[in-house]
């Protein structure tokens, strides 16, 4: 029964580093969160002991009685705030909730319509040396060369031609909204499901800030980790009609075990998500990423070749073109790296420079906004970036303006 530090000083001392990261730097990847305490805690309680095979009511183990009570508290919780006919919250991850999707769905060998990787889809949509690759046939819908908005005659064409059997809509680094009526039209059209992955932006569909995807698509997966500010997981919402194959997909069909601990801090996060402070935090999420937009299109920054691809954002992130820049999206990163911003380069459509460099950085403010930044500290996020990627930079100035922020809202304060 010894603690963690008096049984594993190694891993000890590299999780207090990881916490004191966090708390002195700034955390601008669009896909991470702070979880809660109560998530936390949660999520490192004895359910981690739990086999639990099957749904709550009909397990394939003894003594499920409390966790069949936590899995289902989760389960009301998450169809009342996404207004959803059914869900299942065993998926392991958001990657694993796309797979058994795909797999109550589809056949090895069907035909599946998704945004391209390059142009901000995701692993799971279809890339080659995925699952979703190697299992489908794919077939990939861009971003219009112009505007980077996805277009939706392409989606349509393509539809029409290849007539696949599951169009998926959704994003990783995309910065607008888009069109699910419209994509529910053309799937319609052709027979095919539509499935959107909302693991991006379902924070915001919770505080009603988005539109919902959920009137329109047959399944809507998501993560639980990213706007939506809980533990690392997934989610699948379906229709009422399509419940019993989803939930055969998940189990047996993909996953074993649920782990009920990582169930029972989804189910905090549920709460949380429905509370007026969550929305107040999605506002505050939106309105940061919209300064960081405004900011990044100032003359004294597109002097240095930096702009923002499709002008601004309607979401929780800002996707940076420096295709016209000095700065390549790895030097870009190490810069903000070297000042204390943490964000990811990002490939962008039609990106000239190769992968593992890229030209251009994904930047999200959910992290920030959790951690009770206001528009006024947004704006000085945003110029402290403005800053770090001009040509000349004062990186020791520009840390202490960082560490002035994170010192004026402690993250974790009861944590050592
Ligand atoms: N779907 C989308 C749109 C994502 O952006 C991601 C993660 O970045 C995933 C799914 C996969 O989630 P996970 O990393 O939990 O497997």
């Amino acid at each position: 029964n010894s603690s963690l530090h008096e049984l594993d000083p190694d891993v000890a001392a590299a999780v207090d580093a990881e916490l004191h990261r966090q708390q002195s730097t700034l955390e601008m990847i669009a896909s991470e969160n702070f979880a809660p305490v109560a998530v936390m805690e949660a999520q490192g309680s004895v359910l981690t002991n739990k086999y639990a095979e099957g749904y709550p009511g009909r397990r394939y183990y003894g003594g499920c009685e409390h966790v069949d009570v936590v899995e289902q508290i989760a389960i009301d919780r998450i169809k009342a705030l996404f207004g959803a006919e059914h869900a299942n919250v065993q998926p392991h991850s958001g990657a694993q909730a796309n797979a058994a999707a795909m797999f109550a769905l589809l056949s090895p060998g069907d035909t599946i319509l998704g945004l391209n990787l390059a142009h901000g889809g995701h692993l799971t949509h279809g890339m080659k040396i995925n699952f979703s690759g190697k299992l489908y046939n794919v077939v990939a819908y861009h971003v219009d060369e112009k505007t980077n908005l996805v277009d939706m005659e392409e989606v349509e064409r393509l539809a029409k031609e290849h007539r696949p059997k599951l169009i998926v809509a959704g994003w990783s680094a995309y910065p607008r909204q888009l069109d699910f009526a419209a994509f529910r039209r053309i799937a319609d059209e052709v027979g095919a499901y539509l499935m959107v992955d909302m693991a991006h932006f379902a924070g915001l569909v919770a505080a009603g800030l988005h539109p919902s995807p959920v009137p329109h698509a047959h399944v809507v997966t998501t993560t639980t980790h990213k706007t939506l500010g809980g533990p690392r997981g997934g989610v699948i919402l379906s229709t009422a009609e399509l419940a019993k194959k989803i939930n055969s997909a998940v189990f047996p069909g993909q996953q074993g075990g649920p782990l009920e601990h990582v169930i029972a801090a989804k189910a905090v996060a549920f709460k949380v998500a429905a509370t007026e402070e969550f929305k107040d935090r999605q506002r505050r999420t939106l309105e940061g990423a919209r300064i960081l937009a405004e900011r990044l299109v100032q003359p004294d920054v597109t002097e240095a070749g930096v702009s923002v691809l499709s002008g601004g954002t309607d979401v929780h992130l800002v996707l940076v073109d420096l295709r016209n820049s000095e700065l390549d999206g790895q030097q870009a990163e190490d810069r903000l790296h070297e000042v204390g911003i943490t964000v990811n380069r990002n490939a962008i459509p039609n990106d000239p420079r190769p992968p593992m460099v890229t030209s251009g950085l994904r930047i999200g403010t959910p992290a920030l906004a959790t951690r009770g930044f206001t528009a006024e500290d947004f704006r000085e996020v945003a110029d402290i970036i403005a800053e770090a990627l001009k040509p000349s930079y004062d990186a020791v100035a520009l840390r202490a303006r960082v560490t002035a922020l994170a010192d004026k809202h402690p993250l974790y304060p009861g944590l050592k």
